[in-house]
């Protein structure tokens, strides 16, 4: 379609009027008709185009009415596929920069698609399609992307008009951009700080979070409430749906483990709510999901800690304290019954001075392992302190169930191989009783188990159950053993001192050097009362130190009176014996005192050299080395064997009371005290009797070769100012005392 052009239209008339000229001029004749053409052509041919004009805005008016096309607040251009007609809106025009006058041309409308050189495939882009974009540089710079949409508005055989409307995308493009940008911010919070989210809007299908996706090793962001259900540990299900089912506005907190991407389980803290949905929004469920694994492992770390005992790897007291108090309360609500069985290694002091630490710990460690044997489902073994053990088994009715399972125990135990251990007898005792009867808490039933376990005195291999009447006898110990210690600070111990007399001359040769208790009001208590009890309690040491020192001191002060140099006799414990340092505390006493070591003796009982037989001859041996003298005490109440006396490198053999007691009367006794007085004379080996009360014991004993005797008939043990006038009156010659 052509538009009426007022230049060309000058321009044609210009040229018309100059042909006319010319014809009028060549051709005279033909002047008229010429120039009654030219003016009709010069007065019609504008109409003619008026009314063309008119037509063709007419007929573009009846598609869109210009006025409402041009105030749009939408960039339009109705064009034809051969340009001759163009509109371009003013909104558009505005975009492109250009004037009305340049918005009804082809190069506004090619300008408008952002398309330089039209050929056909850009065209038949632009029409057919629905969102051709175009973006354009606007004069600050920045960029407006358009998306023209094209319809074909009419089609006539010469040429099709069209309609394009452009939707500004620039806005959608911002909000895109914020989005993406806002969502990596999200995603980046989310990964930095090692957060999943979870959400889902139906309770059924979740949406993962990428970091949730990545922690958890997902295929894709989609997982159903059943999938996810499964990846969580079986044990902390029950959790879940709890979790699950409570989720409220409200926000919650559980610990739960999660299969993740390494295939093992994670811990995870979850917090999860729920958003209500509104009028425009969907309610939300879910929550955020942080891996607490290492604080777990931090937590089991500090549990372990707390309550595992570093060297047996078995629960510790507190784990024991904590959870018996558990069962015991378990046991008063459901009306169940345990036993607590207390067990302690038989001598386990010897093992540990004799073989060392890494030994001792190597028994702690079998032992433990032996006890874990025998838990049942609910029970526990720990241990408690140094060899001091505990076990809870449920009691399914069998009164016999503790000891039964103690002397199990002690079987195993006893088949424990320890090379360096293997001449030592591995045993346990035990005591145990019954919760909740024996006692009103945990604490009270495991004490009571403990009287149990000291009501059989110390004797190896014992197994005691716990019985009401014990608690006194224990109170009365325990009670003992608080006095002594304080007996052994304000110095409340003295020896007392009981002659030894040769029997061939009747001189005195030696003391024993008795200890006596003896109280502020004077009552003296027996060492046989309370030297057991300074054992179980550890005191002994202290005793021991006291009775060492205290003897080499009243015999050098003896020496330094003027007596007649004698030997003065100390009994030692297998706690003292089985110390590491013995020699060098004996070689202490003697170079303090100043004491010759001649003059001193080491009373041992024989059932304590036999517990370690190599042990004990190594330590004899060391004494030995000092130059002290070496007394084997009671001999014949343990396990004698003549043989020992080969072995052990003993000076003088001391026949225990029992032989002597009767034997004016006793055949066999008499035969068995003078064979062994033979045998020991054989090995060069010395022999007093204990216990000599009268002259008839006194004789026969010097007819069987004995060489020394002890014993009332010649004096009780007496406190150091009795033996001085005891000295005084025997002075001379070293006469017989009688
Ligand atoms: P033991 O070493 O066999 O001491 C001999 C015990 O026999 C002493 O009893 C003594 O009084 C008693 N006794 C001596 N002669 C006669 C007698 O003719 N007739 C009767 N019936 N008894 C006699 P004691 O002093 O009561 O000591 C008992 C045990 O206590 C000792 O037996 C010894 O094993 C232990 N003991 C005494 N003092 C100490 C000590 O300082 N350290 C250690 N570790 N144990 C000691
Ligand atoms: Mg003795
Ligand atoms: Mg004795």
């Amino acid at each position: 379609m052509h538009k009426f052009n007022p230049l060309a239209a000058t321009l044609i008339i210009t040229a018309a009027t100059a042909a006319v000229g010319a014809v009028c001029f060549i051709r005279p004749e033909m002047a008229l008709a010429t120039i009654i053409v030219y003016l009709s052509t010069i007065i019609f041919l504008p109409i003619l185009l008026a009314i063309l004009a008119w037509t063709q805005k007419n007929k573009t008016s009846s598609l869109i009415k210009p006025e409402v096309a041009e105030n749009l607040n939408t960039e339009m251009i109705i064009w034809s596929d051969d340009f001759s007609y163009v509109f371009i809106n003013k909104k558009l025009r505005t975009l492109l920069g250009i004037s009305e006058n340049e918005a009804n041309k082809k190069p506004a409308v090619w300008k408008a698609f952002g398309i330089n050189a039209p050929d056909s495939k850009g065209f038949e882009k632009i029409v057919g399609s629905k969102s051709y974009e175009t973006r354009f540089k606007n004069a600050d710079g920045t960029i407006t992307s358009i998306a023209w949409s094209t319809s074909l508005v009419k089609k006539s055989k010469k040429k099709c008009l069209y309609l394009s409307t452009g939707f500004n995308l620039t806005e959608i493009k911002k909000m895109k951009v914020n989005l993406a940008s806002a969502n990596d911010f999200f995603n980046s919070s989310m990964e930095l700080a090692e957060i999943g989210i979870i959400i889902s809007t139906d309770g059924k299908k979740y949406i993962a979070s990428s970091e949730l996706i990545r922690m958890l090793g997902l295929k894709n962001n989609s997982i159903s409430l059943g999938d996810f259900r499964a990846l969580v540990h079986p044990n902390d299900r029950i959790a879940f749906d709890s979790a699950i089912k409570s989720c409220s506005s409200e926000i919650k907190s559980i610990e739960m483990r999660i299969k993740s991407a390494d295939s093992g389980y994670h811990w995870y803290s979850y917090r999860y709510k729920s958003i209500k949905g509104t009028e425009n929004t969907l309610p939300l469920f879910g929550g955020a999901l942080l891996d607490s694994t290492q604080e777990h492992e931090k937590d089991a770390l500090i549990e372990r800690l707390a309550y595992i005992d570093e060297v047996t790897e078995i629960a510790n007291r507190n784990k024991l304290m904590n959870a018996g108090q558990e069962i015991y309360d378990t046991c008063r609500l459901l009306n169940y019954s345990y036993w607590i069985i207390v067990l302690d290694i038989d001598r386990f002091h010897i093992i540990n001075d004799t073989c060392g630490y890494t030994n001792g710990n190597f028994v702690l460690r079998n032992f433990a392992h032996i006890l874990y044997k025998f838990v049942t489902p609910g029970g526990l073994a720990a241990r408690i302190s140094g060899d001091n053990f505990a076990l809870i088994l449920r009691d399914y009715g069998s009164d016999e169930l503790p000891v039964r399972t103690v002397k199990s125990i002690q079987d195993e135990f006893s088949k424990l191989a320890v090379d360096e251990l293997s001449s030592i007898n591995l045993s346990c005792s035990a005591g145990y009783s019954r919760m909740p009867e024996d006692g009103d808490s945990f604490l009270e039933v495991i004490e009571h188990a403990e009287f149990a376990l000291k009501s059989s005195g110390g004797s190896q291999s014992s197994i005691s159950g716990y019985e009401s009447s014990m608690h006194d006898s224990i109170i009365v110990r325990s009670e003992l053993e608080k006095s002594l210690a304080l007996a052994l600070d304000n110095n409340e111990l003295s020896l007392f001192y009981q002659p030894k007399i040769e029997l061939s001359t009747g001189r005195l040769m030696g003391v024993e050097a008795l200890i006596r208790w003896i109280k502020p009001d004077g009552t003296i208590v027996s060492p046989d009362d309370f030297v057991p009890i300074a054992e179980r309690s550890h005191l002994i040491g202290r005793i021991s130190e006291f009775v060492l020192n205290e003897g080499c001191r009243q015999n050098v002060l003896w020496q330094k009176m003027g007596f007649p140099k004698i030997v003065m006799s100390i009994n030692f414990t297998s706690t003292d014996f089985y110390q590491t340092d013995l020699k060098e505390k004996v070689f202490e006493a003697l170079a303090k005192t100043g004491l010759d070591p001649r003059w001193l003796e080491v009373e041992l009982t024989e059932s304590l050299a036999l517990n370690d037989i190599d042990f004990a001859v190594s330590q004899m041996n060391k004494l030995r080395e000092l130059g002290v003298k070496l007394a084997m005490d009671d001999f014949g109440t343990g396990y004698s064997s003549l043989s020992y006396l080969q072995t052990l490198p003993i000076t003088l053999l001391k026949l225990d009371r029992s032989f002597i007691t009767d034997i004016e009367h006793d055949n066999i006794a008499y035969e068995i005290v003078s064979a062994v007085i033979r045998i020991a004379k054989s090995k060069k080996i010395e022999t007093i009797a204990e216990g000599i009360e009268n002259s008839v014991q006194e004789s026969i004993l010097r007819m069987a070769g004995c060489d020394y005797a002890q014993g009332f008939l010649y004096g009780k043990p007496m406190p150091p100012e009795k033996l001085q006038q005891f000295f005084e009156q025997n002075l001379n010659g070293f006469n017989k005392i009688r």
